[in-house]
């Protein structure tokens, strides 16, 4: 037996990895496992080449609890380590930026991430341990088992041993702190969270298996008896579907493979792009496209980030853009930093070029499907929309590209492209100022009068509806210059695709004013903008709108876009007269209280068609109508 120092610069490393790396000591099982898989990989490369020519038999990664011990083993059968080696790979630390890396990370988010940048991965053992064991044989020929020991002070004891098999134990005493790992159910947990795709085969315990009776035993009905039986538990699968060649992959691998990675989620995603990349970096990854709901937020940040396998972090925010971040699946790239601050990883050029490369692929995709199967790319629209709209409104590069395949349904359920809507409605929809006016819906259902009259006229009205609306339709006006869109209930449609110049109004200007008065009585003056305007007889005698502009930033600040001045806007309805419409002009002349209830069911006529008639209003219509058949 020997002992040494490990050779580190700074007085003590121990303090400063359980100082650092404390809010997230978990990874200590991540580092362990994933050298322990390095040096099984290493062991095939070897084997691969003919340098090595010994049996290599089953590669695998045993992790051991035992909770009488208090110990926790992490085995492989890998290339082991001499004393030499040892000395060199474990010793002899060379942490000189160890001064530096307090300084500039301590307290900060990500320090976590920080401890395998300098090559000290198998040292978080220490986060969790009082004392560690290196027990190894190496795989050269003739080689003496060796342990390596110390118990987290600079000091370390090296003796030869007996170990019969090749490969490396490292045996973890757990300290007083971290007895929360001497449970099964929290290992297995962090065992979940970063080895279930490691390359190699790892194993926890056992697991109950059912198979067919050996001895051939039958139940009552004369089927084979299935029996229980303890196997081997293994954790991983070693060959994710991300790592595959796409042609080996069918539609059900891929929806396999999103079970196995959100095993609570039960719905299907719409479909996936399998990213293959390995110039200027290397990365690979599939990501779905999930149905979008209502509720957002819930389904965000569900990325997971791997590099060769091992699990990395599921906040990727800063590595695809945001819109992306609806997406769900795994991007593994051995490339992207990840042992640096958040902040730094924004301003990487690799990862900005990986950022920018995703989003080219994932349009393109849209692309691709748009054009290969129109028909099935409709029938995921109402699913896709949001998505795209989120995309066009963060990304002016995506924006371009999703010009080409966005779509618009109108309310007879066809779809269109911007261009091919466009078309259809120029002739009958351009005013007489040359401008082509959308008339959209979001609700058919409360609309139906306002959509109806529309069409009645010949034109046609879009159904858009989603969170998104508010934002796009501002975007989709400025990137089509001679567009603007307008609800159907925004306000009379002789008004919103004006074709000609005014027509000649049967009241005069006094019974406008008088009649003005009294209609400004029977309803609340502060909400409804009263005015008269002479529309064609076939007309509606009175109809409720709501200004484009001003329902347009009730619901941008809705979605908490509008800002303080916003904030103050009352809600503002217009109400528009037919100053030709019989039942207007039949006003003018008759008794006053007889002019007074027509006036009232007009109104209350206009507000039910816009829904606005509620509460003891409606209740009151109800009742006077009543009175009226009876
Ligand atoms: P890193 O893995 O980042 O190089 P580590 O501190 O985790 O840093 O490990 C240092 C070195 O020790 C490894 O590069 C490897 O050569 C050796 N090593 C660690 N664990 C094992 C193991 N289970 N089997 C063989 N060698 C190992």
């Amino acid at each position: 037996m020997r002992t040494g120092q490990i050779n580190v610069q700074t007085e003590n490393i121990f303090p400063i990895i359980k100082k650092f790396l404390y809010s997230d000591h978990e990874i200590f099982l991540r580092e362990l496992v994933s050298n322990a898989v390095d040096a099984s990989q290493k062991m095939k490369v070897l084997a691969a080449n003919g340098e090595f020519k010994g049996t290599m038999g089953e590669l695998k990664v045993d992790v051991i609890l035992d909770p009488v011990a208090k110990t926790i083993t992490i085995r492989d059968n890998g290339i082991g380590m001499t004393a030499d080696e040892i000395d060199k790979y474990i010793n002899q630390i060379a942490f000189s930026g160890a001064e530096e890396f307090v300084q500039k990370y301590s307290g900060k988010e990500g320090a976590e991430q920080i401890i395998g940048h300098f090559g000290l991965g198998f040292y978080s053992a220490f986060m969790v341990s009082e004392k560690v064991q290196i027990i190894t044989l190496s795989k050269t020929k003739g080689a003496q088992a060796v342990q390596w020991e110390s118990n987290g002070s600079p000091e370390y004891t090296i003796t030869d041993v007996k170990k019969k098999s090749r490969g490396t134990d490292i045996v973890l005493y757990i300290n007083e702190e971290s007895i929360e790992f001497i449970e099964k159910a929290r290992i297995e947990g962090v065992l979940n969270k970063y080895c279930k795709f490691l390359p190699i085969p790892v194993f926890f315990g056992m697991k109950t298996e059912y198979i067919d009776s050996p001895e051939g035993e039958k139940d009552d009905k004369g089927a084979i008896k299935r029996v229980a039986i303890e196997v081997p538990n293994q954790l991983n699968n070693t060959q994710p579907a991300w790592t595959k060649a796409p042609v080996d992959l069918t539609e059900d691998d891929y929806n396999t493979f999103y079970r196995e990675l959100y095993p609570s989620t039960f719905e299907k995603p719409l479909f996936n792009i399998h990213l293959n990349v390995d110039y200027p970096f290397n990365l690979t990854g599939i990501l779905y496209f999930p149905k979008i709901k209502e509720n957002v937020e819930v389904q965000r940040n569900k990325i997971n980030l791997y590099s060769n396998q091992v699990f990395i972090t599921d906040s990727v925010a800063e590595i695809v853009p945001e819109f992306l971040t609806l997406l769900h699946g795994v991007i593994d790239s051995p490339d992207i930093p990840l042992n640096v601050s958040r902040s730094y990883l924004q301003s990487d050029s690799n990862v900005k070029k990986i950022s920018s490369h995703i989003t080219k692929k994932v349009a393109d995709k849209l692309a691709e499907m748009f054009k290969k199967d129109r028909k099935d790319f409709e029938q995921k629209w109402d699913d896709l929309q949001v998505f795209v709209q989120y995309g066009m409104l963060s990304e002016d590069k995506f924006a371009e590209k999703a010009n080409g395949f966005t779509l618009l349904k109108n309310t007879d359920g066809t779809y269109f492209t911007i261009e091919e809507y466009k078309e259809k409605i120029t002739t009958l929809q351009t005013d007489k100022d040359g401008k082509t006016i959308v008339l959209y819906t979001n609700n058919p259902e409360d609309q139906f009068s306002y959509v109806k009259n529309a069409k009645d006229r010949g034109y046609d009205v879009l159904s858009l509806d989603g969170p998104l609306i508010s934002h796009w339709l501002p975007k989709l006006e400025q990137s089509n210059e001679n567009l603007s869109f307008v609800r159907v209930d925004a306000d009379t449609l002789d008004k919103l695709i004006r074709k000609t110049d005014e027509i000649p109004s049967k009241l005069s200007k006094e019974e406008e004013e008088k009649l003005k008065g009294l209609f400004e009585n029977s309803i609340n003056k502060e909400k409804y903008n009263i005015q008269f305007e002479s529309m064609s007889e076939e007309n509606a005698p009175i109809v409720i709108t709501q200004p484009e502009f001003i329902r347009r930033m009730m619901e941008q600040q809705k979605l908490g876009g509008g800002g303080g001045f916003y904030g103050a806007f009352p809600e503002m309805f217009t109400m528009t007269i037919n100053s030709n419409h019989a039942a207007i002009t039949g006003l003018v002349g008759k008794p006053d209280k007889k002019q007074q209830a027509t006036i009232k069911q007009l109104t209350d006529l206009a507000l039910l068609a816009q829904g606005l008639l509620k509460g003891e209003a409606l209740s009151s219509f109800i009742d006077r109508n009543l009175k009226g058949i009876a």
